[in-house]
């Protein structure tokens, strides 16, 4: 029986272990010089003028969409094909949440259901005030038509990056919020890079930066300047909003820095094994993501789509006994039973629930060999003979 080939794994090396242990045995556990580097060389690597490292995307998301001033009673406007945490962080803010469906090909939010969404809304008076398009997979929305229907109608706009980093749109990293407010990444595990659970914002806004800083630290500032004291004392800090403890640790961020050294290599190697699939898997009943020209994933996942009349839950078995993980994403978040509590239904976006129905997401990792590949492939073939 071959070795078991999950869907995604991190992959993490001597030269990780070693810049971990150096910190651990430095001044600094947490908010040293490892996070100053790490946000200065992530925002430096994907063009954009500031970073934020925080707990995770989940946080980031929180503090991003908290910093663009989403509050009670605004709406916020997402994917159904995400996970959980990028509508989760706006109804932390009190603010209500809407899903626009994805695009057939690309599996993206699609721009012209956002149009015609946001048509509707604007008759009803009820227009977002935030839009997060997710880059799913690893492969950027279509972030320039996005832009444009922000300037129609007046929304501000997060991407959720947490599958990109390393991935570009029109010449551009993703990341360099060429078309949007902000940006927020994930390192979690299973994710591009990883620094154990992480999270960083990138923006190019000052006041963004600003606010974003302080919301990850209590609502704290030490700036004299920021402060509304008049002459305050070399002790004083200012805690000016409500803010959280949402810092990452230095040591984190040195595992973070080791890690962002190998990203074009990890990212040729995923770029080399989707264009492997792509060619593998020519011929079968299935689908793979539509690529616009001058986007380029990060292929943080490889999901597929099978053509009707394939089951896919057979598939799955077959892979399963084969020693290979696969995984579904993303059931659309309003058909958690949560959602469903705040009168979400089923079918809110035909395209999303068809897609839910027949997608899977095969290994996709930095570290597989190429006879880890090999065998899939072959298994895959197998299946369908
Ligand atoms: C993983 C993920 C998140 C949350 O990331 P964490 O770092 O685990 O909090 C948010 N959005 C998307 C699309 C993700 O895949």
């Amino acid at each position: 029986m071959h070795n078991y080939i999950p869907y995604g794994r991190q992959f993490i090396t001597d030269d990780d272990i070693k810049a971990v242990s150096e910190v651990m045995r430095s001044d600094f556990l947490t908010q040293g010089p490892a996070i100053q580097k790490f946000e200065a060389s992530f925002a430096s690597k994907h063009n954009s003028t500031f970073g934020v490292a925080v707990t995770s995307a989940t946080t980031a998301l929180h503090i991003a969409y908290q910093a663009l001033g989403i509050g009670q009673g605004d709406i916020v406007w997402t994917s159904p094909n995400t996970f959980v945490a990028t509508s989760n962080a706006a109804l932390y803010l009190g603010a209500e949440v809407d899903f626009v469906d994805i695009d057939t090909d690309t599996f993206c939010m699609s721009v012209s259901a956002l149009e015609a969404k946001l048509n509707q809304a604007e008759s009803q008076n009820r227009l977002p005030k935030l839009v997060v398009p997710v880059h799913f997979g690893g492969l950027s929305c279509n972030m320039k038509s996005i832009r444009e229907l922000s300037n129609k109608y007046g929304f501000k706009i997060v991407e959720d990056a947490s599958h990109s980093v390393g991935a570009s749109y029109g010449g551009q990293p993703v990341g360099s919020c060429q078309y949007s407010d902000a940006c927020v990444f994930s390192f979690h595990p299973v994710k591009i890079i990883t620094t154990g659970e992480g999270g960083l914002i990138t923006a190019n806004d000052k006041k963004i930066y600003q606010d974003l800083c302080m919301l990850r630290t209590h609502g704290i500032t030490k700036d004299v300047n920021e402060m509304q004291a008049d002459d305050p004392a070399p002790w004083e800090m200012e805690q000016q909003i409500l803010g959280y403890n949402y810092r990452m640790t230095d040591f984190q961020a040195a595992l973070g820095n080791s890690q962002l050294k190998r990203l074009n290599q990890n990212i040729a190697r995923r770029r080399a094994l989707a264009q492997k699939y792509r060619e593998g898997l020519n011929g079968l009943p299935i689908h793979c993501q539509g690529i616009a020209k001058g986007v380029e994933s990060s292929w943080h996942l490889f999901p597929v789509l099978f053509e009707n009349g394939v089951t896919r839950r057979a598939v799955f078995d077959y892979l399963r006994e084969h020693n290979i993980g696969t995984q579904v994403h993303y059931m659309p978040v309003y058909w958690q039973p949560y959602y469903k509590d705040l009168g979400f239904k089923k079918n809110l976006c035909p395209n999303a629930d068809d897609y839910y129905s027949r997608c899977l997401s095969l290994p996709m990792f930095h570290g597989m060999t190429d006879e880890e590949h090999d065998y899939i492939l072959f298994c895959l073939r197998e299946f369908f003979k």
